[in-house]
């Protein structure tokens, strides 16, 4: 593609994906024939009309995956990775168009969609690869006597719910493993964010899959939609990421039926900076770390806590480098910084900014609304931050820095730890003794060692404490969807 965009460009690659629900292999209208408005953040016009889907048809997204749950755990594991691994090839070529339409309904750079892109479709490799490993074990009783086999099974039909801020990636993370372990699913995407799910089933379905495996529910009523899924006897688990609150509540709802659960919430990342550190690749680190996604990323460093020694150098160099990236339409060239995904979420990044500026913050840079149309918020460093400010307890989820001095270790990792979340910490140490002690007493279920990204499909993401609980990628992202039946075998 180009690097101008042009508007026949976009108005193509919306009409090119599906509107409609997409239930047991069909497309079809929501019951009563009602559509939700998807919006264009950065310009607040409504891009198209989609699906509006009612708690009917969610049910009706449920019965096809359970009617298709016996016939596809039996599917073959081979045939399961190469449906993902077609499904990566088509992703792979359609990068350009997946990109453009992602930008469109999130925001999001250009650049940065085509990232996520990248990402997202690793995880449809790594369980393509996963789905022919799935193994059990066979062992002598300690008697010497019996047997003890032990088999993986899938789970059964899922329920996954998805949030707006990697509208592909955070799906990916749950279908691949899905797949790959023999499961079927119902999948409700975010609202601001739909069309890149719609638009993935699409390559899903082109690939293969059986109808009923995949099923992708719209709508603008997630909680009346989800809640009789999740009380109906035949959804096996529930994956959910986004926010904490949300999810406490969705885990009440999947008590009755005693789901499995996975839990992928809210995080507040610490990002320490110790004096031995090379501030200049922190500095780059902090970028990737604060900045990537505008700041809406549940990874994104919430707070930087820096060494007294290096706190003024470091302030330094990062507001030179994030008072200079370029704000703007996520398609226009050279935008590193698209606006925030909705106004609601601007009103919250702005209030908090509000409160550290009225609590003592300077903003070194930045600190305010940026022009144009859409959700823009300038990207900001605010120094002097006081203890009391909302923002180091708040998840920001927008492109603000805040940076505060700490002057020993110990009270650089109780600072880090004064937190409910515990998804990821950064860490910027040459000291390799200093880096594992601080490594061992973060209460994160992540960290990023003198680097300011974690996210690996070959790795297990996932968070402890508030951040919730269960592994996406890596070897354990398989193991969320599979049960372990022991069998015990008399011998005698
Ligand atoms: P959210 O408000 O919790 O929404 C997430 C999803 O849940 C959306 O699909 C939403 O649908 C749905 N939802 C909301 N209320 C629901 C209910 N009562 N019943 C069923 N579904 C419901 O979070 P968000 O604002 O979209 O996303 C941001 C949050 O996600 C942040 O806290 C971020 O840290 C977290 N996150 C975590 C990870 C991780 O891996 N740990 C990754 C990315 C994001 P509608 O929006 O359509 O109502």
């Amino acid at each position: 593609m180009s690097t101008t965009i042009t508007a026949s460009q976009e108005q193509a690659v919306i009409e090119r994906v599906p509107k409609g629900l997409f239930i047991g292999g069909e497309w079809r209208d929501a019951t009563g024939g009602g559509t939700l408005a998807v919006e264009d953040p950065s310009t607040t016009a409504t891009l198209t009309e989609i699906a509006d889907g009612t708690p009917d048809d969610a049910l009706a997204a449920l019965t096809a995956a359970h009617e298709a749950q016996a016939s596809w755990a039996k599917h073959p594991p081979r045939e399961r990775g190469e449906i993902l691994r077609r499904a990566f090839e088509l992703i792979a070529a359609r990068t350009d168009e997946l990109a453009l339409l992602m930008t469109l309904e999130m925001g999001k750079p250009i650049s940065e969609a085509k990232g996520e892109i990248a990402y997202a479709n690793e995880f449809f490799r790594w369980f393509s690869e996963e789905a022919v490993r799935i193994e059990g074990r066979y062992a002598t009783a300690p008697n010497g006597v019996g047997r003890m086999l032990t088999m993986k099974q899938p789970v059964g039909p899922c329920l996954f719910i998805t949030p707006w801020n990697f509208p592909l990636a955070m799906g990916t993370r749950k279908i691949g493993p899905a797949i790959a372990a023999g499961c079927t699913m119902v999948v409700k995407p975010a609202q601001q964010t739909p069309l890149s799910m719609l638009a993935l089933a699409q390559i899903l379905e082109e690939a293969g899959l059986p109808k009923g495996v995949l099923n992708v529910i719209t709508s603008s009523r997630s909680g009346s939609l989800m809640a009789p899924l999740i009380s109906d006897p035949r959804a096996r688990k529930l994956s959910f990421t986004g926010s904490t609150a949300v999810g406490q509540k969705l885990m009440e709802q999947a008590s009755e039926q005693l789901l499995r659960i996975s839990m992928e919430l809210g995080g507040n990342a610490p990002f320490l900076v110790f004096d031995d550190a090379d501030v200049d690749a922190a500095v780059e680190g902090a970028l990737l770390a604060k900045m990537r996604n505008m700041g809406e990323a549940c990874t994104a460093a919430n707070r930087f806590h820096v060494s007294a020694r290096v706190a003024d150098e470091f302030t330094t160099k990062l507001a030179e480098r994030i008072g200079a990236l370029k704000v703007g339409r996520g398609t226009e060239e050279g935008v590193q910084v698209g606006p925030l995904v909705d106004g609601k979420q601007r009103d919250t990044v702005r209030g908090l900014v509000d409160d550290a500026l009225s609590k003592g913050a300077t903003a070194v840079v930045g600190g305010m609304d940026a022009d144009g149309e859409g959700y823009f918020f300038k990207p900001t460093v605010l120094a002097d931050v006081s203890e009391d400010a909302e923002l180091l307890r708040e998840e920001i989820f927008g492109p603000v820095a805040p940076v505060i001095s700490f002057d020993d270790e110990q009270a650089a990792v109780a600072a880090a730890n004064r937190t409910q979340y515990g998804l990821v910490a950064y860490v910027f140490t040459q000291d390799v003794r200093r880096a594992l002690r601080v490594v061992e007493g973060l209460e994160t279920g992540m960290v990023g060692l003198n680097q300011g990204i974690v996210s690996n499909a070959a790795a297990p993401f996932g968070g402890v404490k508030h951040s919730g609980f269960g592994r996406e990628g890596g070897r354990e992202g398989i193991e969320e969807y599979l049960d372990t039946k022991y069998v015990a075998i008399n011998l005698d």
